[in-house]
């Protein structure tokens, strides 16, 4: 199933600690990295902090969603993350952003992610490695959403 994992972080060496993140993504069981957006920057939300940088790779995954989870937050570990409030500066986020045609609500996972049609920084990189992906609750198009942060969002480099 074709995935698409978006990649946060706003402390430290953000665009070091994307890329390491790619790297662990490489290397995990049943995970096949195809395709990696340029990498955007973006204010944060919440209480004040760094801005974010924000991308996301497309991935072929042969393992259920739910194990593919448990993998992101393992690298997040690996990489330092401290789990604080939500919202919190951290060093790595990864998020499940997309799934080829797929609708999932359980109390640990929301595919598409709840909040992916509403955040240009998710929706942006998303549309870099899927240009033609749809939203599986509504079939819209993600590229033909207008959103009011979309200004807020620029590239920052367009290697990951
Ligand atoms: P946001 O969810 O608004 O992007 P966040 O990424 O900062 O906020 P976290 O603290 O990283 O939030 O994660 C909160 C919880 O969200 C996790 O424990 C995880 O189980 C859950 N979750 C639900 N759906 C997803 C998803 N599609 N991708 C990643 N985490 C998810
Ligand atoms: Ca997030
Ligand atoms: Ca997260």
């Amino acid at each position: 199933m074709r995935v698409v994992i978006g990649l946060g972080a706003n402390l430290g060496e953000r665009v070091e600690s994307l890329r390491a993140a790619v790297m662990e993504l490489t290397d995990v069981p049943g995970v096949r990295v195809l395709a990696r957006s340029k990498v955007y920057e973006t204010k944060a939300v919440g209480p004040p902090q760094p801005d974010y940088l924000n991308a996301a790779i497309l991935v072929e995954c042969t393992r259920p969603l739910d194990e593919l989870m448990t993998s992101l937050l393992e690298v997040e570990r690996g990489l330092g993350r401290e789990r604080r409030e939500r919202w919190a500066p951290r060093t790595i986020d990864l998020d499940i952003l997309w799934a080829e045609d797929t609708i999932l609500a359980t109390p640990h996972l929301t595919v598409p992610h709840a909040h992916l049609h509403e955040r240009s920084f998710a929706v942006k990189p998303l549309l870099d490695v899927v240009p033609d992906a749809t939203d599986p609750n509504t079939r819209a198009l993600y590229a033909d959403l207008v959103l009011p942060d979309a200004a807020d969002v620029r590239i920052a480099t367009t290697a990951l």
